[in-house]
């Protein structure tokens, strides 16, 4: 592995400015995907700046229904919160139908948004990856594709999105909540998020350089019929 520094963030603005001042830079949550990435020479960052510390592992639930889930809450946790199984159980289902238990612990909600895909060629720096390494051509196209995308692709990248809590948050009308650098907030649609491959499919979200996901908010659910 390269060798990369380590940064522990003690407030969001200086964490924010560590990471948009350097294109070598990346928040560090749990660390269950970066790192594996960074093992694999997948991604080489020169920085990792821990945000663990930062105010954002609450799970807050609002008198209408709805609920705000800060960045930094664990898939565990959150499942088990007695709020989300009674009024979001397709969430909590999701979540613990993904990883295992020991992930679940430190895998936060930000980091699963913004996990990579598990496309084997994605993660195999000796293949073609247009994802990984612009221009370079798809191996997956003709190459192993079963468990990749049906819909969304391009001759691009067929690569599917692997969260298991996206998808359920997808369904819930879920917003992304964001700090950007200078300090404002922006909140994004979860259905705005994420950016369909094209022919840049290195480019995945809407997020700037710098931008911190702070949380995201549910909206109350649907009423069931009477
Ligand atoms: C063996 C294994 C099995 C798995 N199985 C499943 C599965 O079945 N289903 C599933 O959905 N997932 C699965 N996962 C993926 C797992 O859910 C993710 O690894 C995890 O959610 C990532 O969260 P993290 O906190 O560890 O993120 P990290 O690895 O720390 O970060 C991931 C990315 O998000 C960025 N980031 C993190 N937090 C923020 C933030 N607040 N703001 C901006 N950027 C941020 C980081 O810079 C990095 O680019 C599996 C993982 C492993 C290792
Ligand atoms: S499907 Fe996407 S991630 Fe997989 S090899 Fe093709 S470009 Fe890379």
């Amino acid at each position: 592995m390269k060798p990369f520094g380590y940064e522990r963030a003690t407030d969001p603005q200086a964490a924010a400015t560590l990471v948009a001042d350097s294109t070598e830079a990346v928040y560090l949550a749990g660390g269950t995907n970066l790192v594996d990435l960074m093992k694999l020479g997948v991604t080489e960052p020169a920085l990792l700046v821990d945000i663990t510390g930062l105010p954002y592992d609450t799970v807050e639930h609002r008198p209408d229904g709805g609920v705000l889930i800060g960045a930094l809450v664990p898939g565990s946790r959150l499942a088990g919160d007695l709020g989300i199984r009674e009024r979001f159980p397709a969430l909590a289902e999701a979540l613990l139908s993904g990883a295992s238990g020991q992930l679940r612990t430190v895998a936060t909600t930000g980091g699963n948004l913004l996990q990579r895909t598990r496309c084997v060629y994605f993660q195999d720096v000796t293949k073609p990856c247009n994802k990984r390494r612009p221009e370079t051509g798809c191996s997956a196209v003709q190459g192993l594709h079963r468990d990749l995308a049906v819909l969304g692709t391009s001759d691009f990248c067929v690569a599917g999105h692997p969260s298991d809590m996206a998808v359920a948050m997808a369904a819930l009308d879920a917003v992304v909540h964001l700090r950007r650098v200078n300090g404002s907030p922006r909140t994004v649609p979860l259905n705005d998020f994420y950016l369909l491959p094209g022919d840049t499919p290195h480019r995945e979200t809407v997020l700037q350089p710098g931008d911190l996901i702070t949380g995201v908010e549910l909206p109350p659910p649907p009423r069931a019929p009477p």
